[in-house]
Order: C-alpha cells, then sequence, then structure tokens
C-alpha cells in the first residue's frame, strides 16, 4: 500500500518545479496548517467503553476555511487524513472556491456499529474537535461511510456547545436540515460539464464514443445516468461484486432495474460478467473510475486502452501509472477537477446557510455550470502553457491560486 502522503508530496514537488514555485511558499505547503488527533471513548450498547481514534487535518485555509468531508473507515490513518486534505486544498483551488483543504477520519468499521453507538461516536468527535470548527474556520462535511444523519447530529452538537445556531458548520446535510438541492447528483454533474468541455476539444461524437465505468454508487451511477442521457454508450459498468460488459452499449435503465431486482449485476442478459480489473482494461474510449483509490497501478496502467481516464473517484490512479498514462498519450482528467462538483455544491450549500437562502435545483446547476466549465479552460490553457498533463495544469493552476494568497 502506498503511503498516501508521500504521493501527494510528489505531485506538489513536480507542480512547484513546473512553476518554479517560491521556496518558502513551497516550505509552507508541505505540511498541514494543523492536525489535531482526538480519542473518542464511546459506551457501547454491552455498557463496555471503546475508545476510538479520530484526526481532522486543517492543511491551508489561504482560499477560505478549511473543507473536507469526514471518513469512518477501518483504513483512516494520519497520513491518509492528511493527503486527503492537502487534494481538498488543490481541488478547491482548481475550481476557485473561497474554501481550503481540510479532511478528517475515525478509524472505525461504522457497520458494526449500532445507530445508537454511531451517533455517540458523531457526537463524542465533535465533542473533540468543535472549538476548531465552524463555518468561518473549518467546515466538515460527509465521506466515505458517514451520512446526512451524521452531519445533522454533528451539527447539533456542535451548536449545543457553541450556543447558537451556524448551519454552515458543516455541508451534506438533509434537504430538511439546511442542505442544498442538487448535492446528490452534483459530483457526477460536475463530472459531466467537464466530460462536455473535453468533447469540444477532442471532437467527440457521442454516439460513437465507448464509455467503461468503475463503480455505479453516488458517484458511478449517475454520471452512467448522465452520460447514457448525453448519447454516450456505456458498454461496462460494475459494483463492488464485478462488473458487466456490452460491446454495443448497455440500457441503462434495464440495468438499474436489473440490480434493483437482484441485487447484483451478474447475469443481466445480453452482457458479459467482467471482473472489476478487466473492465478497466476494455475496449472503450472513456474510463469512468468511481470506485475506489489505487485502481489504475504500474500492474495495470500499460493495458489500459481508454485514450482517455475521468478521474471521477478521489485517487483512482497511483503517481507511476499516472506516468505510465502519459507516455502512452491517455489524457487524464484529474479527479480535483472532474470530481471537484460535489465540493463546489458544498460551497454552495455553506453560502446559502451563511445568507439564509435557499436555491432550487436550477439555480444550483445554473451556477454549477460555469464555474465547471471556467475550470476546466483555466486547466486546460495551463495544460497547453507548460505542455504538461492536465494533473499537472491543476495542481499549477490550485498552487498559484493558493500561493497568491499566502502572506509571508
Ligand atoms: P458510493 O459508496 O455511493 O459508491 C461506491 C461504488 O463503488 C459502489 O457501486 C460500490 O459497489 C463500488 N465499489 C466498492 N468497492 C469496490 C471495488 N473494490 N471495486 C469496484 N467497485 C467497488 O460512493 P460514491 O459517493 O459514489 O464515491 C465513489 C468515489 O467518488 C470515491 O472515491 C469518492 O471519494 C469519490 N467522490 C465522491 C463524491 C460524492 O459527492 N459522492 C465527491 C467527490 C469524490
Amino acid at each position: 500500500m502506498q503511503n498516501p502522503f508521500e504521493n501527494a508530496l510528489v505531485q506538489l514537488e513536480k507542480a512547484a518545479k513546473i512553476m518554479d514555485l517560491d521556496e518558502n511558499i513551497y516550505e509552507i505547503l508541505k505540511q498541514p496548517d494543523r492536525v489535531l488527533m482526538v480519542s473518542v471513548p464511546v459506551k457501547m450498547d454491552s455498557g463496555e467503553v471503546k475508545v476510538f481514534s479520530g484526526f481532522r487535518s486543517q492543511y491551508n485555509n489561504a482560499m477560505g476555511p478549511y473543507k473536507g468531508g469526514i471518513r469512518y473507515h477501518e483504513n483512516v490513518s494520519l497520513d491518509e487524513v492528511r493527503a486527503l486534505s492537502f487534494w481538498m486544498m488543490i481541488k478547491c483551488a482548481t475550481v476557485n472556491i473561497p474554501m481550503g483543504g481540510g479532511k478528517g477520519g475515525i478509524i472505525v468499521d461504522s457497520k458494526k456499529l449500532s445507530i445508537g453507538e454511531l451517533e455517540r461516536l458523531s457526537r463524542g468527535y465533535i465533542q473533540k474537535i468543535w472549538r476548531e470548527i465552524g463555518s468561518d474556520k473549518d467546515v466538515p462535511a460527509p465521506d466515505m461511510y458517514t451520512t446526512p444523519q451524521i452531519m445533522g447530529w454533528m451539527r447539533d452538537e456542535y451548536e449545543k456547545l457553541l450556543g447558537h445556531a451556524d448551519p454552515g458548520v458543516i455541508t451534506g446535510k438533509a434537504i430538511a436540515d439546511g442542505g442544498s438541492e442538487g448535492r446528490e447528483t452534483a459530483t457526477a454533474q460536475g463530472g459531466v460539464y467537464v466530460v462536455r468541455e473535453l468533447a469540444k476539444k477532442l471532437n467527440l461524437q457521442p454516439g460513437e464514443t465507448k464509455v467503461a465505468i468503475q463503480g455505479m454508487g453516488n458517484v458511478g451511477g449517475f454520471m452512467a445516468k448522465l452520460l447514457s442521457a448525453d448519447g454516450y454508450k456505456i458498454v461496462a459498468i460494475s459494483d463492488s461484486k464485478g462488473g458487466i460488459y456490452k460491446e454495443d452499449g448497455l440500457d441503462m435503465g434495464a440495468v438499474f432495474e436489473f440490480k434493483k431486482q437482484t441485487g447484483s449485476l451478474s447475469g443481466f442478459v445480453g452482457a458479459q460478467n467482467v471482473s472489476n480489473e478487466e473492465l478497466l482494461e476494455l475496449n472503450a474510449e472513456i474510463l469512468v473510475p468511481s470506485a475506489m483509490e489505487n485502481q489504475i497501478t504500474v500492474l495495470n496502467a500499460k493495458n489500459i486502452k481508454a485514450k482517455i481516464v475521468v478521474e471521477m473517484a478521489n485517487g483512482p490512479t497511483t503517481p507511476e501509472a499516472d506516468e505510465i498514462l502519459a507516455e502512452h498519450n491517455v489524457i487524464v482528467v484529474p479527479d480535483v477537477l472532474a470530481n471537484a462538483g460535489g465540493v463546489t455544491v458544498s460551497c454552495f450549500e455553506w453560502e446559502q446557510n451563511n445568507k439564509n437562502e435557499r436555491w432550487t435545483e436550477g439555480q444550483v446547476f445554473a451556477k454549477l455550470e460555469p464555474m465547471m466549465v471556467q475550470a476546466f479552460g483555466e486547466v486546460w490553457e495551463t495544460k497547453e502553457r507548460y505542455n504538461i498533463t492536465m494533473r499537472a495544469a491543476a495542481f499549477v493552476k490550485a498552487i498559484e491560486r493558493v500561493a497568491s494568497k499566502i502572506k509571508i
């Protein structure tokens, strides 16, 4: 397993060299501003007390309050949280929202907790970090295995401790709790705006373009729906148990219905079953990893046939694999741009809460689209200017923005 923070530092170093970054700024950006490490005792239903370890990494707030999700997973570690908070800084700056980079996590297998235990853990975590968060300081959100309900408990606990309302302290809340319309589809919708811009640059015709999607959760599922609505041929899709492939395109409506009925994709009529590893190497023009990190590695990068990889998952490509893809002239639309629609709409939620407004889904997407189009255009222009990959270009553009706000 690669150390994700080392990967992040390699990316920072590359960008710093390309843009000839001021050495003092480079030193500042090599570590988070602050990392909180907390122990959260939780009284379990059995009466026994278990102590969970949690983190909150606040990487940089030059652009605005720290922003980033809270992950509940057994593999959460200090290095993972630090790396993810760094990437949030880059992502927010790539789309130019007034937010910095943050990330949190608790080492826990939340599926083993009862609902009451989960609530006590979530409230306990906030009791440990509440002085360092707030709508003007650090704004958490959901991530793996954290939900709108958990965000609601966290906001409630925070406001009790604070003594007054501050709904913008946390995003990803349920709509009734101050969440934003459009958040559910925002990440995929943002990805689709980016794919449309790329299609214009490369003169891609949707009807003749095959797409393979790994994952069909919130991101992969909506990507499949929206891209097939745009006319793309979705030839493969998968979930954690494996995927299906049909050379002349899957009827996505029927696929979703089949999965709903049977709980799985395997056996979908007219399609061939494929493993998640095989899916990555299929014959398709566009590959959309939308599930897990570290899927495209040094072991399979040279077998990828797609000419375009749209990284909807966070960190699906290892740095070594990234180099191999670049050597093979594969265009990789990096996660910090491709999936930034999610954090952008989270930022809209924060803005609505702070101004006591409620926007319709139409208003949300009318604001999202030009921001994604602008970010794509800037990254593309930076890529051309330096003759670098889109990932390097996104990092350069983002670091230029953050650096311009750091006063030393
Ligand atoms: P999700 O939990 O809704 O869905 C994950 C999907 O991946 C499911 O279909 C699951 O079956 C599949 N999966 C799980 N293990 C797998 C494996 N080993 N191989 C292949 N598929 C597997 O999650 P999501 O919200 O869709 O997030 C997917 C990715 O997108 C993650 O990397 C996440 O960090 C990233 N992301 C999500 C958002 C968002 O708004 N949801 C925003 C930015 C980035």
